[in-house]
């Protein structure tokens, strides 16, 4: 059947965000049901489940199961979701801002859309879907009757995907956030990131479109000036452009101030600085009443274990288990090892997909670890054992059971506790036994 017929029905179905499902255990009446496939299932056996449970029609590409007239076979059921929601973006009017970059896309994709929301009816990534899945579900997420502004958020492990991602999503505006080292497996080099982050910016340049750049941000100015053609290229982070915040400490929440005005969040860490500045630069480019914005960055509050402050007995945790490469972790040391506090210890788990580069990187942690001279370091994982070179006093857990009973047999009082690990090693379970 042909994408046009297919977003007929869509249309059909309603508005916003549940036109569409591609999973059976969330499915609301009168959608439209895709059935992808993943490592460990293929949707196509679950279409008639669909149905039964209220789905008006079914996206399959298993001639087998294409059964009734509520059943649409296509070529390829995640193509077709793609394809779809280019469609449905020809029909948008508004500016979409697209965000990518190694570390802080979710945090300042949330900190743009309360800022934005503060005068425009601002639609954005849910969470984290910033993939191949999660882009198209975003644009198709969108009804366009009540919808000023979108905001998407754009991941990679692997050169062109950030590049399929923009025939998507099409945005207008773009901002990168940072070139790091993360998802080295997949790019390879550093120079793969930066290649593969650029591609926003390739798009950008070759349609016109406006980005933001953190002029403090020598990978980024180097990027830009390598792509001339953009429409328009806004810097932030730098003293020559408004606003101009200026970070005047942590408490431990990030705190800044602009004229006059002394504003206080609830985010951690001197790199959400950067971020914060993103937003409120954001803002003012789309003329948000400069009093609301720096409103809305003080009331967003981080969910998610993303840089969290948690208070248990005397002790004060830094909760950054979210996710871990070495950009991010070097930052988060760094931030830590600044903080004033009586006593200081670090959890750490291993950092993920690093590939062949994986050893040398966590000989490197073990290197910084060891400049920040905290009082106490727990190490916990496979890979994190080669960061033991530089740490004689560490200790090394391979399993996450003795990581627990040590802090269990090991009471801490007064200390500050910075908790970081990549998502797949789940370290958030440690503030139970702090
Ligand atoms: P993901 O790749 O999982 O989508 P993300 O890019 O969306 O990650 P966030 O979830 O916003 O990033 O933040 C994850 C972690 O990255 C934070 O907890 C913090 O440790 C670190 N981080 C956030 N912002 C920055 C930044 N501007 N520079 C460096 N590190 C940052
Ligand atoms: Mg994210």
């Amino acid at each position: 059947m042909d994408i046009s017929k297919i977003y007929d029905l869509f249309l059909g179905a309603g508005h916003g965000s549940g036109r569409i499902s591609t999973d059976t255990r969330h499915l609301p009446q009168g959608c439209l049901f895709f059935a992808l496939k993943g490592d460990h299932f293929d949707g196509n056996q679950f279409a008639a489940q669909a149905l039964e449970k209220g789905a008006a029609y079914a996206v399959v590409d298993d001639p087998a199961v294409a059964t009734s007239d509520r059943v649409i076979l296509v070529d390829n059921v995640l193509e077709a979701l793609q394809e779809l929601a280019r469609v449905h973006r020809k029909t948008f009017s508004f500016p979409v801002i697209a965000l990518t970059g190694s570390n802080g896309k979710t945090t300042t994709k949330e900190l743009i859309t309360c800022v934005l929301s503060a005068r425009y009816r601002t639609v954005s990534t849910k969470g984290n879907l910033n993939n191949h899945i999660g882009v198209p579900l975003t644009i198709l997420s969108v009804d366009t009757d009540t919808t000023d502004m979108l905001v998407v958020e754009m991941g990679a492990n692997h050169e062109k995907e950030i590049a399929l991602l923009c025939t998507i999503a099409q945005p207008t505006h773009g901002l990168i956030t940072n070139i790091g080292k993360a998802h080295l497996e997949g790019f390879g080099s550093l120079d793969g990131v930066k290649r593969a982050k650029g591609e926003l910016y390739d798009y950008l340049s070759k349609k016109k479109g406006t980005i933001f750049v953190n002029a403090a941000n020598e990978t980024l100015m180097e990027l830009v000036s390598k792509r001339r053609a953009f429409g328009d290229i806004v810097f932030y982070n730098s003293e020559s452009t408004a606003p101009n915040p200026i970070m005047i400490g942590q408490t431990p929440f990030v705190t800044y101030s602009i004229g006059d005005l002394v504003v206080s969040t609830h985010l951690v860490g001197e790199y959400n600085f950067n971020n914060i500045c993103a937003a409120l630069r954001i803002g003012a480019y789309f003329e948000v009443p400069e009093d609301q914005a720096h409103r809305a960055i003080s009331d967003y509050t981080p969910d998610n274990n993303r840089s969290q402050i948690v208070q248990r007995n005397t002790n004060t945790i830094l909760l950054d288990a979210y996710n871990a490469n070495p950009s991010s972790m070097a930052a988060a040391l760094e931030n830590f090892s600044k903080m004033d506090a009586e006593r200081k210890m670090v959890i750490l788990g291993d950092m993920l997909e690093l590939g062949n580069e994986s050893k040398s990187e966590h000989e490197l942690l073990g290197d910084l670890i060891a400049r920040g001279a905290f009082d106490v370091v727990l190490l916990f994982g496979k890979e994190i054992a080669h960061a033991l070179r530089s740490l004689p006093k560490a200790y090394y857990f391979p399993d996450k059971f003795s990581l627990h009973n040590w802090i269990m047999d090991n009471p801490q009082q007064h200390t500050h506790v910075l908790v970081k690990g990549s998502r797949g090693m789940g370290l958030e379970s440690v503030v139970n036994f702090l």
